[in-house]
């Protein structure tokens, strides 16, 4: 990762940590159910040294449409998402 300055000072930013944010939040009727489906985003966090201010960033293991791996169907070649059980194209089943 390049390195990061501060938007509001230019200095170069540290890196902090990295958290677990919970997605979702408890509900009385529900209770956990809806944080075991929502499930938890990892961030990292970085910090100005100079102005303390914080910086959250989506960790790698939030998958956007460009980062998702690719799989290629080894019947008809078709390039699809990794998490595709069948081959959209041929309906070649990987189980
Ligand atoms: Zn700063
Ligand atoms: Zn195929």
């Amino acid at each position: 990762m390049k390195p990061l300055t501060c938007l509001r000072c230019d200095t170069e930013m540290n890196f902090l940590s990295e958290e677990y944010l919970q997605l979702g939040k408890t509900g009385w009727i529900l209770g956990d159910l809806p944080n075991l489906i929502a499930g938890a985003m990892k961030v990292v966090i970085y910090i100005c040294p100079s102005c303390k201010k914080l910086e959250f960033y989506a960790g790698e293991n939030i998958a956007t449409d460009d980062e998702l791996p690719q799989k290629t169907c080894p019947r008809c070649g078709t390039v699809h998402d990794f998490d595709y059980p069948k081959c959209p194209n041929c309906k070649f089943c990987y189980e």
